[in-house]
């Protein structure tokens, strides 16, 4: 702020530096926000500044700036904070009278090397840590410090930051207001009755990257050279410290959550946080944001065309914006990593990248251009290192919600206690067999455990092949089983896709039951689908063979989110039974409630497998998979060789199993995701009214998939605008993907514990994103 009147110049400066502190010197002028600053220097090269306050300024608030600064004098930080020079008379503050409106106070403290921290770009961790030291060495001193200047009014203070919300008024962007007034309000109800219980004490206020001041070394790392401005400081909660410094670190980088981590890791490894304040950091942080950015809009109102309060908001106003996408237990979490892994350096997403292109195979694909690194997950959402929260519409393996704490203990108090094989009796597997088994219509009463769907299916194979006597299989097209050999040589999606060898002998291909873009549609495409079939059979036979099995995921997950047309899987496995064959339902996507009004998915075709595998959701993450069949084919299994899997069916996998069971039953998830898929289905289909990109939607509870076209007509697959949208969601915190031999199915299909929120949520930004496709 420019000085209202044209005194002090540097000639006053110079003749009250000789007047009262007896200093022969030239004077220059420095910037300064309320003081008027001036570096003074002697003949002999020393450096001071003087500082002159504005008139009517409190003289005890001044006077709690000088203690402050005398009682560090004796402190480990000394030579990082300026030193107070006493005038001739022993007075640190002298008054000095210039108008009608009170004394000006002047005062002189040493001038310090180095340039504001905001003028460095790179602040590499243990430069940031070393911050976050020093702010708690500076606490820590000043916590036997005191004054009545540090108990004044102060407009600043943070435990009363949601007071300036009468000032929010002023900001004029409606959506910018609502995110000030948004905070603001759970500051009010969700901070402030917190604040009383934490540790408080003098603290500088504002160790802002103006205050802060740096050198670089020879090597151009900085070094951090001094902390001024003590104008701010006043007693409150020890923590705003570090809340405010890391409010103005933030800004304007490109992962600000790790900045204001990393200062929190060296700030606790010298005054350690209290549980509450690392719980009530990020909250703080942004009341100081919020703070700043109101008082802009309000000076703002006052002066319209101060340019320096024009400018100065619109970094804060950007990371608000950013803030407001992040969860704030997700924040708190990170702030409590910060606290607890102090040494462990976390990798950036590049590195990892690159770790992963020199040790892992190449043929592993990482979604999306810009991958992201996921660190934790909580019910339908995950969290990136940045602490961003993106809605997960896609991983349906996660089923009864990332990380459910359920699942979690159950999981946690078995691995405690005991983890072996089933050569051992133990009461989880006799629970699981029969829990589960329990769920299917007879006969389906046997169940092997296994560790993967591969697995699972690996072993349907094989039980069929035992049972029939027979390899020949029938598959669907762009059928996906596993990534065995037994199950890629069957699998069209990859056999038949890049680097694949073509389908083994023994398979034999029926077309996908798609009622929307196959080649059978109507009302008796369910029956046509299954003459295909019959048409396989009968080239097996004609070729002097029997088929040993019909296999086919209940519905078609890599080929499309294809629901099959209706009626098929009765006809076509009713076909295959009549030939000597089995029907193996591939229920690894889409079983577990799913499709909301059945357990399995086979069951909406009112059919009933000889053999059903289970995979992905049955451990909500914990490798595991089942197959279940009939008595008679288990029989044809054991044939004198043993089957034993070392994992499959531990006492761990089976607690896991029985857990997720048990959630599904108590959370009601079946019906759950039946009412939430229809409010999907019925958001989606409205939104295929109004863009002729959407052809198709589809979908049974919450397993639905969205076919985009350039042309109703034609059907011609829009892929590139289904990548586009994949794109912009994720822009936008929802994550899902493509799918289908074509890659223009956009895939709906997850955790079930998705809310009727989510999808409005959803919908509205599939909204915005169709909006600027078309
Ligand atoms: N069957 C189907 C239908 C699948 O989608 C998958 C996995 N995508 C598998 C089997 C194989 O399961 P896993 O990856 O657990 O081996």
């Amino acid at each position: 702020m420019t000085p209202k009147s044209a005194f002090p110049n540097t000639a006053d400066a110079e003749s009250i530096a000789r007047e009262k502190w007896g200093l022969d010197c030239r004077a220059e002028t420095l910037i300064g926000y309320e003081d008027r600053n001036f570096l003074l220097v002697t003949g002999a090269g020393d450096r001071w500044v003087l500082k002159i306050s504005h008139e009517g300024v409190d003289e005890q608030a001044l006077d709690c700036q000088i203690q402050a600064l005398r009682f560090l004098e004796t402190s480990p930080l000394a030579h990082l904070v300026p030193r107070v020079l006493p005038a001739a008379d022993g007075r640190c503050l002298i008054p000095f009278e210039a108008g009608e409106g009170g004394p000006c106070w002047v005062r002189a403290l040493s001038y310090l090397e180095g340039t504001p921290l905001a003028n460095h770009r790179e602040r590499p961790r243990p430069f940031l840590e070393e911050i976050g030291r020093m702010l708690a060495r500076l606490d820590l001193a000043l916590g036997a410090f005191d004054h009545p200047g540090a108990h004044l009014d102060h407009g600043w203070r943070i435990e009363r930051a949601h007071e300036v919300g009468r000032y929010a008024d002023h900001i004029p962007d409606p959506a910018r207001r609502e995110i000030v007034e948004r905070h603001l309000d759970r500051f009010r109800s969700e901070v402030v009755p917190h604040l009383a219980y934490l540790d408080h004490g003098v603290i500088h206020n504002d160790a802002n990257d103006y205050n802060l001041l740096v050198r670089d070394n020879a090597d151009e790392t900085p070094v951090l050279s001094g902390l001024i401005d003590f104008g701010d400081c006043l007693h409150t909660v020890t923590i705003a410290e570090l809340a405010i410094t890391a409010a103005y670190l933030m800004l304007d980088r490109d992962d600000p959550l790790t900045t204001a981590a990393h200062l929190t890791t060296g700030y606790h490894s010298v005054r350690p946080l209290s549980e509450a304040e690392q719980g009530l950091l990020f909250d703080l942080i942004i009341a100081r944001l919020c703070t700043s950015v109101t008082m802009s809009a309000r000076g703002l109102h006052i002066e319209p065309d101060n340019q320096y309060l024009q400018v100065s908001a619109q970094p804060i106003w950007r990371l608000l914006e950013r803030l407001a996408m992040i969860d704030p237990d997700e924040a708190t979490l990170r702030f409590e990593d910060a606290c607890t892994s102090s040494n462990t350096a976390a990798r950036s997403a590049d590195e990892i990248v690159a770790i992963r292109r020199r040790h892992l195979g190449h043929n592993l694909s990482i979604s999306y251009s810009q991958p992201l690194k996921i660190v934790r997950g909580r019910g339908q959402y995950l969290f990136d290192q940045d602490g961003r929260r993106y809605l997960d519409l896609v991983n349906n393996v996660c089923h009864v919600g990332h990380c459910h704490p359920h699942v979690v203990a159950a999981a946690q108090r078995q691995i405690a206690e005991l983890n072996t094989n089933t050569r051992y009796l133990h009461d989880n597997l006799a629970e699981y067999a029969l829990r589960l088994t329990a769920t299917f219509p007879e006969p389906l009463e046997v169940c092997f455990f296994t560790n993967s769907g591969t697995e699972a299916n690996d072993l349907a194979l094989r039980l069929a092949r035992a049972h029939t006597g027979s390899k020949e299989i029938i598959v669907l097209d762009h059928a996906y089983h596993g990534h065995s050999p037994s199950l890629v040589e069957i699998s069209s999606y990859k056999s038949e896709g890049p680097g694949g060898e073509g389908l083994a002998e023994h398979a034999h291909k029926a077309p996908m039951p798609d009622p929307y873009r196959g080649p059978h549609r109507g009302p008796d495409a369910g029956e046509r689908y299954a003459d295909e079939v019959r048409a396989a059979i009968a080239g097996i036979e004609a070729a002097g063979r029997t088929p040993g099995a019909f296999m086919a995921e209940s519905l078609i997950g890599c080929g499309g989110q294809v629901i099959p047309a209706s009626g098929f899987l009765s006809a076509a496995a009713e076909a295959v039974r009549t030939a000597g064959g089995v029907y193996i339902a591939d229920e690894v996507q889409v079983g577990f409630g799913r499709v909301g009004t059945h357990l399995w998915a086979f069951e909406t075709q009112g059919v009933v497998p000889d053999i059903v595998t289970l995979g992905k959701p049955i451990g909500n993450g914990h490798p595991m998979a089942a197959v279940i069949t009939t008595k008679e084919i288990a029989a044809s299994f054991d044939t004198g060789m043993e089957y034993f899997n070392t994992f499959g069916g531990n006492p761990v996998s089976c607690a896991v199993g029985l857990a997720v069971l048990d959630v599904i039953e108590q959370e009601g998830l079946q019906r759950h995701a039946l009412e939430v898929g229809a409010r999907m289905l019925e958001g989606l289909r409205e939104l295929q009214t109004r863009h002729s990109l959407i052809g198709d939607v589809r979908g049974l509870g919450l397993f639905i998939g969205v076919e985009l076209v350039r042309d109703r007509e034609t059907l011609e697959p829009a892929d590139t605008e289904a990548e586009r949208v994949i794109d912009e969601m994720k822009r936008r915190g929802f994550l899902l993907s493509t799918d289908g031999p074509l890659h223009n199915v956009l895939k709906i299909k997850p955790p079930m514990v998705l809310t009727e929120h989510d999808v409005d949520e959803t919908i509205g930004a599939l909204t915005e994103v169709f909006a600027t496709l078309q």
